[in-house]
């Protein structure tokens, strides 16, 4: 399958949004663990409100609705339900994705991936983070580069940088606050963000 010309139509978003969903289904408790030793031990359960909450508001969305309908929405329904720092953080992520994709019915990859681009650099923005901070965008800014080349690569790129959290200090949200003590510990946030890469790969590649 060539994936570099394919164009993504709103099937393909509810596709990947319900592959997310399940994902932090899956890992939800996973996700908790990892924020009890370096936060509050909630992350897993702020995903699982948030992506539930987004399965149902898909659910009931306008059939008419267009990819950047859809991930606006989305992330309208993450900041609104979700109390953790990650809640504005996703939403902003997919309202500003989905903002940039407008109307249009169907998206090209190339499209997709600058929409992300995007939104990653409105998270960044948002939460004053980079790259290196122990954060989601360790997962997100390399995840998405690598939409560059292929979606398993994103997948692997995204899997890679959450894995590199192990040995950051944390420089921003909860884990920041523990200073030298956050080394050692693999970021939620970044873990979280590797699966919602995950599963769009799996989505382009007809996985479910
Ligand atoms: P909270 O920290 O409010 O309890 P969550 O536990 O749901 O929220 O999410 C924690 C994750 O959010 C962290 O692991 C980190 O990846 C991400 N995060 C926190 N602050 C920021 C920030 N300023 N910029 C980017 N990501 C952040
Ligand atoms: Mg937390």
């Amino acid at each position: 399958m060539d994936e570099g010309i394919a164009v993504r139509d709103t099937e393909f978003f509810r596709r990947w949004l319900e592959a997310a969903t399940a994902a932090v289904e899956r890992e939800a408790d996973r996700l908790t663990e990892l924020d009890s030793p370096i936060g509050d031990a909630d992350h897993g359960a702020n995903m699982l409100r948030g992506f539930t909450a987004v399965r149902n508001g898909l659910a009931g969305a306008d059939p008419a609705a267009g990819p950047g309908a859809l991930l606006q929405l989305a992330g309208r329904t993450l900041i609104s339900t979700v109390g953790g720092a990650s809640g504005p953080l996703y939403g902003t992520l997919l309202r500003r994705t989905g903002k940039e994709l407008g109307e249009a019915p169907e998206v090209s990859d190339a499209a997709l991936q600058q929409a992300l681009q995007t939104g990653v650099d409105a998270v960044a923005q948002l939460g004053g983070a980079a790259p290196g901070d122990k954060t989601m965008l360790d997962a997100l800014v390399p995840g998405v580069a690598a939409l560059g080349t292929s979606y398993p690569a994103a997948r692997d790129a995204a899997q890679a940088g959450a894995l590199a959290t192990v040995p950051i200090l944390a420089r921003k949200g909860r884990a920041s606050y523990l200073g030298e003590r956050s080394i050692g510990h693999q970021d939620p946030g970044a873990t979280s963000s590797a699966l919602l890469l995950a599963a769009l790969a799996d989505t382009a590649e007809g996985v479910r």
